[in-house]
């Protein structure tokens, strides 16, 4: 698509952002393969850049070594490699979905502490510490995914494997974070994850990615919170007894949307402070969700559909509802997000095309980054792994993005989004006094409860024991 922001030339580089210091690793000169740099301005340059260089020295020593002095006060608008490393050092990078805990399943059976896991060194895979520090990461949401049993089939209750299987990805998860603590903390306020970047830590947050890993129970969801999951995509590539989920639909399913007790569903995430994720659903699915929802929504990994007609991608009308709403929409660098006939073809300028058209039509607020790292084998060329989130940023800035924008799409519009949705939690449960909801899938089958045994709270009990006989 057509450039959508002005030329960078005439805009203002921001410098405005949390103090913090933060150790960094320099941008790879790899970024050069994307974003030219400009050439030396000469002597002029040298010695102006010099000049603030002392400065900044100065004021930060006379701070007793805070770093208070913008870095980036001498960069000039074109400078994107440094545009870059301030900015992404200065506000946290917050990746929506990465799914690294799938790949350690089906690798290692989660055994991280074999020497095999060499997860500070370097994995083949698209996500390690050394690739995700070279990109300037600040936060990742890590996803404990598990499947459904079967693509574009309903899966209407399953509580034994799946729930289980999605126990032990949070299990994995947390031992991963503990296991690299000088690296990553475990987060599960958005306080939090400023704090650990703060601290120079990546944040690690928890999204369950699909509701069939919740054997369909309002209870499980509400423990998977208590263990620190912070978002629910509400389907994944099946249908459940709370929505229907864009695969189905793609198989020629009837879109059913959100069902009544998938306005349950949602009623509860908003009660407990969880983000509702939209990532994987039906159009309609997103529609009704977005109505239901009484906090801002997310998609963990999502993209455009008017760029490119994958069900998977949110419609125009479900972006200007998404706007409405106060969401964000992150979008994944997965090459059939963008190019669905010649997957091949897709590359970084279409991850860029489609962070501009959701920019142009619902504002900068409303657009961040789901890269879905480690969750295919198919990234488009340009961002094949964790290392590559410079690159993004420098291609954005060249094409347009201010630094205050590109602090909104890394990581402002999802910590705004989910301290609103923290902030509703509060007030649902300390002023209106919510409790938590408990109603139950109409067809879901009750065991041991028959046991002739046990006494009776009740008298109208020993009918409805008879007749359950
Ligand atoms: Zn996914």
């Amino acid at each position: 698509m057509a450039e959508v922001q002005p030329s960078t030339q005439s805009q203002p580089v921001d410098q405005s952002g949390p103090s913090q210091a933060r150790p960094t690793n320099p941008a790879p000169d790899s970024q050069a393969l994307v974003v030219q740099r400009p050439g030396q301005q000469g002597l002029r340059r040298y010695l102006y850049s010099g000049l603030v260089a002392a400065l900044a020295v100065s004021v930060s020593l006379f701070r007793f070594g805070t770093s208070v002095f913008p870095f980036g006060a001498s960069l000039r608008a074109d400078d994107y490699a440094g545009r870059t490393r301030h900015v992404l050092s200065t506000t946290p990078l917050i990746d929506g979905h990465n799914d690294l805990p799938y790949v350690v399943r089906q690798e290692l059976k989660n055994k991280i502490y074999s020497p095999r896991f060499d997860f500070a060194g370097a994995l083949l895979s698209h996500t390690d510490l050394g690739k995700m520090r070279s990109g300037q990461m600040g936060g990742q949401f890590w996803s404990v995914y598990m499947e459904c049993r079967e693509e574009g089939v309903a899966q209407m209750e399953d509580a034994t494997w799946v729930v289980r299987d999605t126990l032990e990805q949070i299990d994995v998860v947390r031992r991963l974070i503990a296991k690299h603590p000088d690296d990553l903390q475990f987060c599960v306020t958005p306080a939090c994850v400023r704090t650990a970047f703060a601290a120079g830590k990546i944040a690690s947050m928890i999204g369950i990615e699909g509701s069939h890993q919740l054997g369909n129970s309002l209870a499980v969801l509400r423990q998977t919170f208590e263990l620190g999951a912070r978002y629910l995509t509400i389907t994944h590539n099946c249908d459940t007894p709370f929505a229907t989920s864009a695969t189905s639909v793609a198989a020629g399913g009837a879109d059913g949307g959100l069902t009544p007790f998938g306005q349950r569903l949602v009623a509860e995430m908003n009660r407990l402070g969880m983000l509702v994720d939209l990532a994987h659903v039906s159009p309609q699915t997103m529609r009704d969700a977005l109505g239901a929802s009484a906090a801002p929504v997310i998609f963990s990994h999502s993209g455009a559909y008017a760029l490119n007609r994958h069900l998977r991608n949110a419609p125009d009308d479900v972006l200007r509802g998404l706007r409405a709403n106060g969401g964000v929409i992150m979008v994944p660098f997965v090459s059939f997000f963008f190019r669905t006939d010649d997957t091949g073809g897709a590359s970084i300028h279409d991850v860029a095309d489609q962070i501009l058209y959701i920019a142009d039509l619902i504002g900068w607020e409303h657009v961040g980054l789901g890269s879905d790292f480690d969750g295919s084998d198919s990234m488009v060329r340009g961002m094949e792994d964790t290392s590559k989130y410079p690159d993004l940023i420098q291609l954005l800035m060249k094409r347009g993005a201010t630094d205050k924008q590109i602090r909104l799409l890394v990581g402002e519009n999802i910590l705004r989004v989910w301290t609103a949705v923290e902030k509703h939690a509060q007030r649902a449960q300390s002023t209106l006094g919510e409790l938590p909801i408990e109603d139950v899938w109409d067809g879901r089958e009750w065991s041991h409860v028959h046991d002739a045994d046990l006494p009776l709270m009740f008298h109208d009990s020993k009918k409805e024991r008879r007749e359950a006989y």
